[in-house]
């Protein structure tokens, strides 16, 4: 029986009513699968600062190091935001991403058949839609050097951040990004603006070059602007995307919205070996924490992310996409996502739902 260490990081507002949502969806397909749990919980966020001080305690961070994989639900509210930056919740995830070395966040952002008239767009340019946003994330400019407000000769202040990748940097996504578009449906595009900067003609060059180690995936580039005017013009031409640190906060934001339901789309940040850490897309919800409304299947999807990507379970993960699925074919819906004639339902009630859905086949 397969054994796995994993840290639950339920942090801040809705986090704690989806994070047990989810851990009851993977007890139950533990039982399935023959799979082992064991969890151990930590503080990380808001919830940290209260009871320590500090965003990211060293104690969580070594727990996360010890364990397979990290789950974790969102952090941050508004009793948090006027803090300095280093004791804001936000602190505290840069930390995690840092200190467990996460370059690579993977954000799926798929079309769901019964969700298609929560798209802002027409149901003709997202029907189908399946796209992976493969971002790096601890590189770029969010991180180059110098960066700061200096004053010049003249006394003026002049703000000034960096954006810089070496090979390996480069290097190192874009095997992340090849070995997952060979998962899905072999197409990868490589999005830079190399026409004006000289750190993306590297990114290009080196895309370029790994591309023959993996002679079946179909390579394209696209400058950013491009991209970010196809995505909405014509979504469904994409299967993966990789790009840097800044194109990719703002594309895989502008992908997720194609579904039009941020309540429903996981997350995954990886590093080249040991945990990685799966999180829903959305925030700590502060507006509705508490109150039995928060939408739980981001989370209980990412989990299913955690079982694929970090402990190897495919049939684990199909098992909860699939009755994710046939929960909505049921009509059940919580507020986020409801439509004419669907039921509403709260988060625990969601999660019973999954449950059985997960245990009747
Ligand atoms: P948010 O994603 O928390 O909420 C935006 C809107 O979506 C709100 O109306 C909220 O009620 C709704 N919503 C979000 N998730 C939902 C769910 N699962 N079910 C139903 N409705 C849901 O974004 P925000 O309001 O900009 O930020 C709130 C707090 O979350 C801030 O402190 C922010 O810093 C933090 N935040 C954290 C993360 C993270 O943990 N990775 C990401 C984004 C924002």
């Amino acid at each position: 029986m397969a054994q796995h260490r994993i840290t639950l990081l339920p942090g801040d507002g809705i986090g704690p009513e989806i994070m047990a949502v989810a851990v009851k969806v993977l007890k139950t397909v533990g039982e399935t699968f023959d799979l082992t749990f064991e969890f151990q919980e930590a503080l990380i966020g808001g919830a940290a600062i209260d009871a320590t001080g500090e965003p990211l305690p060293a104690e969580t961070l070594e727990m996360c190091k010890n364990s397979d994989s990290v789950l974790l639900a969102a952090i941050g509210g508004y009793k948090w935001d006027t803090l300095p930056r280093h004791l804001r919740p936000e602190t505290g995830l840069l930390g995690l991403r840092a200190g467990l070395g996460l370059f690579a966040n993977l954000r799926p952002a798929t079309i769901l058949p019964q969700l298609i008239d929560a798209s802002s767009l027409k149901r003709e340019v997202v029907e189908g839609v399946d796209i992976m946003v493969v971002r790096e994330l601890t590189g770029g400019i969010y991180f180059g050097q110098p960066r700061g407000v200096f004053t010049t000769e003249t006394g003026e202040k002049r703000g000034v951040n960096t954006m810089a990748y070496t090979d390996s940097e480069i290097d190192r996504i874009g095997r992340v990004a090849f070995e997952t578009a060979q998962k899905r449906r072999k197409k990868l595009c490589s999005v830079d603006k190399a026409n004006v900067l000289e750190v993306s003609q590297l990114w290009r060059d080196r895309i370029t070059a790994l591309a023959a180690d993996y002679p079946d995936v179909e390579l394209s580039h696209l400058y950013v602007d491009n991209a970010a005017m196809q995505l909405v013009r014509s979504p469904k031409q994409f299967d993966t995307i990789v790009t840097g640190n800044l194109f990719g906060d703002i594309l895989s934001d502008a992908a997720a919205m194609l579904t039009g339901s941020i309540g429903m789309l996981p997350s995954a940040s990886l590093g080249a070996s040991g945990a990685g850490v799966y999180e829903p897309v959305h925030g700590s919800a502060p507006d509705i924490a508490g109150q039995d409304k928060a939408n739980p299947l981001a989370q209980v999807l990412s989990a299913a992310m955690m079982l694929r990507y970090d402990l190897n379970q495919p049939d684990a993960a199909n098992h909860i996409e699939q009755a994710v699925l046939r929960v909505l074919d049921q009509g059940y819906r919580t507020g986020d996502i409801i439509a004419e004639g669907n039921t509403l339902v709260g988060c625990e009630a969601m999660g019973n739902i999954l449950i059985k859905a997960l245990t009747e086949e």
